[in-house]
């Protein structure tokens, strides 16, 4: 009877999702042959490429047990089961930390990423400033909403492809990239054109078919932590978007919803800590949405190099008072630029290397 299939089979996990993982003299021809090998058996293999190795993600319901297929193949080290419910994404499937390159910046590992600009993109001289007060105080990637999911239909919704192009402009008049949010399956084209990071909203880390939609992309994608969304939740997200083949993904804490009505999300940084042990992918906090008040952030930024974050992503308005999405947790230039200098001891302290801007 339809309806009573997952009570009849259980879900089919464990032998059937492997990792081979690769040693580090392995050479190409090493990791084309297994992957190969691992089409042939019928199972999809996922090669994710690490700084000092390889592994394999071997995924799907093919031929049964085979391990003992690959242990003794040119090139491979080990190669094991993965329990977790999420396989790509598991600590346990790579070790490594991964390190997404954007240009020449690289997230995760050991360096430290801040991300800021307006929430939402308005007009050219907005955008134009708050991207100057941004580049010059080191930030390092610019960002700013295009097509904005907002709790009520009567607010500002975005300025779409145009606000698109503005961030473009501005992010390639003060050399750096770009990240906007992808709300719709039917703008992903347009949005790839523009962005070189794809951030996925808190609203939309379970709608399945937009993360389908982004897994053959070949952009990072930074996939924000759903309101009321737990860590293993957030992590299966992720594995969405690595099952289709794109695998530079930084997982995003902007806080949740809890009783305390004294800010807008409870910014829990237990989740940086907690999600480093989970997972290899790179993890950014959010103190904007995290805390909804601008008193907050400098202090909960700090908190946030302290719990182990690869970086920051903080929105900053020319000016505050005239925001059209989020003026109450927008920093000014000159809040950036302090928040900036006070960071910078906390970053080294953790031995974490500031990307600055070449
Ligand atoms: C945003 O970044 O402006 C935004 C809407 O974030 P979130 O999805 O975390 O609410
Ligand atoms: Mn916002």
């Amino acid at each position: 009877m339809r309806g009573w299939d997952s009570l009849e089979s259980p879900e089919k996990v464990g032998e059937s999702h492997m990792i081979i993982v690769m040693r580090s003299s392995a050479t190409e021809a090493d990791i084309k042959a297994v992957a190969e090998k691992v089409s042939g058996l019928s199972f999809t293999p996922h090669v994710i490429e690490g700084v000092e190795r390889t592994v394999i993600g071997v995924i799907g319901d093919g031929n049964k047990d085979p391990i003992k297929s690959f242990v003794n193949l040119d090139g491979v080290d080990k190669v094991y089961p993965v329990s977790k419910p999420y396989k790509l994404a598991a600590r346990s499937s790579k070790e490594e930390d991964t390190v997404v390159n954007i240009r020449d910046i690289q997230v995760g590992g050991d360096t430290f990423v801040v991300m800021a600009g307006p929430c939402s993109v308005e007009t050219p001289e907005q955008i134009d400033t708050a991207a100057k007060a941004v580049a010059e105080h080191g930030g390092v990637i610019l960002r700013g909403g295009a097509y904005k999911p907002r709790t009520s239909p009567y607010s500002f919704q975005g300025l779409e492809e145009e606000g698109l192009k503005l961030l473009r402009e501005a992010g390639d008049k003060y050399g750096m990239p770009i990240i906007t949010e992808l709300v719709s399956v039917d703008t992903v084209d347009k949005v790839v054109e523009y962005t070189d990071i794809i951030q996925i909203g808190a609203r939309n880390m379970q709608n399945f078919p937009l993360l389908r939609s982004i897994g053959d992309v070949r952009k990072p994608i930074l996939l924000k932590r759903g309101l009321s969304a737990t860590l293993e939740e957030l992590v299966m997200s992720a594995e969405y978007i690595m099952s289709g083949g794109n695998y530079q993904v930084m997982l995003c804490e902007r806080g949740i919803r809890t009783f305390e009505k004294a800010y807008r999300n409870t910014l829990d940084l237990n989740a940086v800590p907690a999600l480093k042990g989970m997972t290899h992918l790179p993890i950014i906090v959010d103190p904007s949405h995290g805390t909804g008040r601008v008193d907050l952030i400098p202090t909960m930024s700090k908190a946030a190099v302290a719990a182990g974050a690869d970086g920051i992503i903080v929105e900053v308005h020319p000016k505050p008072e005239e925001a059209l999405s989020d003026g109450p947790q927008a920093l000014t230039p000159l809040m950036f630029e302090q928040l900036m200098k006070d960071l910078k001891p906390f970053v080294e302290a953790a031995g974490k290397k500031l990307v600055v801007l070449k």
